[in-house]
């Protein structure tokens, strides 16, 4: 056993102590289902080492971990100006789902990583790219031919998703959003509803570290801008409002989503994909967060570790 292995092992040891402390989603009746008692951990680093240990082959949804891939695909297709017209970049400091700001402070949604920025994204990308355009491009963020649309979570979050098309409603009165609510909202439903595992969002994480190029092949996916930015906001705004304590205790840019996932992108050295669906208050995966601690202490993947 390597010593990455090793650390990787007892990181997830680590991180199930605390699975009984949160609780599975339950808002979108399908993601109830799951069997919070499970986490996986994957790691693949820069220089080609593959470790995964635990639950790393259960398929999941991608939910907000989605966010960052159709940011991604925006800044690249659309360009940054287009992109930050019409969202903020600022960390909000409110729930994933919230309305309130959007409604009170501003026109413009203020990240790209809650509900209303990316449902803006996507409206920014749907008059060009298709769900079945987004879904490929995904695959090879992920470096996973294997992902599909999971129909039940999608059915489950179209019917119970008038939040979300409250947002939508929200942001064409502003007349931020362009084109059909419900035509873009139903695209977020899909982007959410995309099954991954954690070795498919280590390798997203792997493609960010890597500047935007795929180690194995030596192919350009991202533009090293493009990462550098997705990175950022993954940093001040990827865990919501938890995003704050968890840049100072992690200090790794990562994306969470309520299937569970997180995506995290450790600069030069390694992406790592975590599945753990217990949730704490905020929606991020108890476990998952605990073992990212651990991981990033243990290995020194914390950003402002001083290399002295
Ligand atoms: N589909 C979910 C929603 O829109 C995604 C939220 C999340 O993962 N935080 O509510």
């Amino acid at each position: 056993m390597t010593m990455l292995q090793e650390t990787a092992e007892k990181a997830l040891q680590h991180g199930k102590q605390f699975i009984p402390q949160g609780k599975v989603a339950d808002y979108i009746p399908e993601l109830g289902k799951v069997d919070p008692n499970q986490l996986g951990l994957c790691l693949l680093t820069t220089d080609k080492e593959k470790i995964c240990c635990g639950d790393v082959d259960h398929r999941f949804t991608m939910q907000s971990v989605s966010k960052t891939a159709t940011l991604a695909i925006a800044l690249q297709e659309l360009g940054f100006d287009e992109v930050f017209s019409h969202v903020m970049m600022e960390p909000s400091g409110d729930a994933f789902n919230s309305i309130l700001k959007l409604d009170l402070a501003s026109n413009r949604p203020y990240n790209p990583l809650l509900n209303a920025g990316a449902i803006e994204v996507i409206s920014l990308l749907s008059p060009t790219s298709s769900f079945d355009e987004l879904l490929s491009y995904i695959r090879v963020l992920c470096m996973d031919t294997d992902i599909v649309l999971d129909e039940d979570v999608y059915q489950s979050e179209y019917l119970t998703g008038n939040r979300n098309r409250a947002i939508g409603y929200l942001l064409k009165s502003k007349g931020v959003l362009q084109g059909d609510v419900l035509k873009t909202v139903d695209l977020y439903f899909k982007m959410c509803s995309l099954s991954v595992n954690a070795r498919s969002l280590a390798g997203f994480g792997l493609i960010l570290a890597n500047g935007g190029i795929d180690p194995y092949s030596g192919r350009r996916i991202l533009d090293g801008w493009v990462c550098r930015t997705v990175k950022t906001l993954m940093l001040t705004c990827g865990m919501y409002d938890g995003s704050g304590e968890f840049a100072v205790r992690v200090g790794i840019p990562a994306k969470s989503g309520v299937g569970g996932g997180i995506m995290a992108s450790a600069d030069n050295r390694m992406g790592i994909g975590v599945f753990g669906p217990s949730l704490d208050d905020k929606g991020n995966s108890i476990s998952g967060i605990q073992a990212l601690e651990y991981l990033s202490h243990e290995l020194n993947l914390h950003i402002f570790e001083s290399q002295r």
